[in-house]
C-alpha cells in the first residue's frame, strides 16, 4: 500500500501515520523527523535545515526531494510506504510521481486530513507547552500554517481531480479519526 498524508501541521497526521504503519505493516516516512534526525546528529544536513524548521519555514525542494528518493529506494519501502509530512509542494508532488513512475510503482490513496486553523493551533501550543518545545511559539505556528495554506493545500484539489483523495475529519479524537481510516483503507490484507 502506497499511501499518503496531507494536512496541516496540528492535524494529527504523524501519530495516525505510526498506527497506519504497525497495522498495515508499511513504514512511516516522515520527512519532518528526518531532518530533526540530522539536526539532532549536528550532520551538514542538519546544520542547513536548522534554521529553516525553527523558522517555520519549508526546506528547499531539491533537497527534500532527493531525501525522499533515496528514502523510497529501500528494501523496507517494497512492501509500500506511509509518507507523512512530504510533498508539500506543487513541485515535490511532481517529482514524487516521477520517483514512483521510475521504479513503477504509484500512489493508492491520499488522506486529507481536515481541521480548522483554530483547533491546529491550540494543539500545536499544547504540544510545545507539552514537549518544552519552547521555539514553536504562536507566531512560528502562525507561520506554518500560512505556508501550509499558500504551498499544500493546492495540493489537495491535484490529489481531487486525480480520484486519490479520501477526506478525513480530523478534529476528533485519535481513536475515532483511526477508525475512520480504517473504514476508507479497508482492513489489513
Ligand atoms: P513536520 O514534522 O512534517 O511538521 O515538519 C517539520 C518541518 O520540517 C517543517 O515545518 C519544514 O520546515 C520541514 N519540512 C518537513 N517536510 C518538508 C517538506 N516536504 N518540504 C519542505 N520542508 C519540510
Amino acid at each position: 500500500m502506497n499511501l499518503l498524508l496531507l494536512g496541516p501541521q496540528g492535524s494529527g497526521k504523524g501519530t495516525q501515520a505510526q498506527r497506519i504503519s504497525q497495522l498495515y505493516g508499511v513504514p512511516h516516512v516522515s520527512t519532518g523527523d528526518m531532518f530533526r534526525a540530522a539536526i539532532a546528529d549536528g550532520s551538514p544536513l542538519g546544520d542547513r535545515v536548522g534554521p529553516i524548521l525553527a523558522a517555520g519555514e519549508l526546506v528547499p525542494d531539491e533537497l527534500t526531494v532527493e531525501l525522499i528518493r533515496e528514502r523510497l529506494g529501500r528494501d523496507d519501502a517494497r512492501s509500500g510506504f506511509v509518507l507523512d509530512g512530504f510533498p508539500r509542494t506543487l513541485g515535490q508532488a511532481a517529482a514524487l510521481d516521477a520517483s514512483l513512475s521510475e521504479i513503477e510503482r504509484a500512489l493508492d490513496r491520499v488522506l486529507f486530513f481536515d481541521v480548522d486553523d483554530a483547533v491546529a493551533t491550540e494543539r500545536l501550543l499544547g504540544r510545545a507547552r507539552d514537549e518544552g518545545r519552547s521555539d514553536d511559539t504562536r507566531e512560528v505556528i502562525a507561520r506554518r500554517l500560512a505556508v501550509y495554506h499558500e504551498q499544500t493545500e493546492p495540493l489537495v484539489h491535484r490529489y481531487h481531480e486525480q480520484g486519490l483523495l479520501a477526506r478525513i475529519p480530523a478534529e476528533r479524537s485519535v481513536d475515532e479519526v483511526f477508525a475512520e481510516i480504517r473504514a476508507a483503507l479497508g482492513e489489513p490484507a
